[in-house]
């Protein structure tokens, strides 16, 4: 994992974007990995990102996807 994301962020809202790799403003969570065991980890992505990269933030897939890509 790059060291950078313990950077403090430049704005409060902030969040890392896992796709450019910087401190974003816009980004929201588009992946859940589900490890076997301990807690999940999730990564972020700015609206440029999920826009050149066709993500889909989680809050809009409906649950049963979600469930269906974790099995
Ligand atoms: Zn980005």
């Amino acid at each position: 994992m790059d060291d950078r994301i313990d950077e403090t962020p430049p704005q409060g809202t902030s969040r890392w974007c896992s796709w450019h790799e910087d401190w974003s403003g816009t980004a929201v969570l588009v992946r859940i990995n589900e490890q076997g065991s301990g807690p999940g980890w999730g990564l972020y992505a700015c609206g440029y990102c999920r826009e050149l990269h066709g993500l889909t933030p989680v809050a809009e897939i409906p649950v049963a996807d979600l469930v269906k890509a974790c099995r």
